[in-house]
């Protein structure tokens, strides 16, 4: 049986693709199979988007919050399947939609890609990590390299236009004083919203 969906808090988390280009070294999924008491994330293989949306019914989802896609994986990694799920949920219903991610979907669908969020996401939720591209690079270990922290940048400042809100994170315990007051800097001339999240 694989989990699709799973409740966390008063949301509820949709878990579509393992696929990440990234082996952040603070990644959950190195140390454990689960999050939040849920039951193993690993996939079997992709659900279909007709399978998503079935987790999402038999899940009660317009009962959550909010819908997140957010699992052991990169959600941009099945953007266009992402979108459709998150089309079923807006001509169904009123949840907002989160989508947590690494900021790297440009890299990973290799066109410019906040346009098609738009009317179907209400937040986008991006891991800033670090304030510089070298530290950015040892932190997360992204396939694409050194561009990759200019582009997670880029990608933020056009969800900017599409998304109402943009989230951008980072680890409290991980990041000194001076390091969080650069990270708002870079929120702030990007149009984002800087949070200081705590290491789950
Ligand atoms: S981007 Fe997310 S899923 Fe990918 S390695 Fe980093 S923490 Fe893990």
């Amino acid at each position: 049986m694989m989990t699709i969906t799973y409740p966390v808090k008063s949301g509820l988390y949709v878990n579509m693709t393992n696929r990440c280009p990234c082996a952040c070294t603070f990644c959950l999924r190195q140390n454990s199979d689960s999050v939040y008491g849920s039951d193993p994330l690993w996939l079997d293989r992709e659900p279909t988007v007709k399978e998503v949306c079935e987790s999402l019914v038999s899940a009660d989802y317009k009962k959550y919050s909010e819908i997140v896609f957010c699992g052991f994986g990169e959600p941009t990694e099945r953007l266009n399947d992402l979108l459709e799920v998150a089309k079923f949920i807006k001509e169904n219903s009123n949840v907002p939609i989160r989508i947590n991610t690494n900021g790297l979907s440009d890299l990973i669908n290799g066109e410019k890609t906040a346009r098609k969020l738009e009317g179907l996401i209400d937040t986008v939720s991006i891991s800033l990590n670090a304030t510089n591209k070298e530290d950015y690079l040892e932190v997360v270990q992204s396939k694409f390299g050194i561009e990759s922290f200019e582009k997670m940048l880029e990608f933020t400042r056009d969800c900017v236009k599409f998304v109402p809100n943009v989230v951008m994170t980072v680890v409290d315990t991980v990041t000194s004083k001076e390091e969080q007051e650069k990270a708002l800097k870079i929120c702030e001339d990007l149009g984002a919203t800087l949070r200081i999240r705590p290491l789950e």
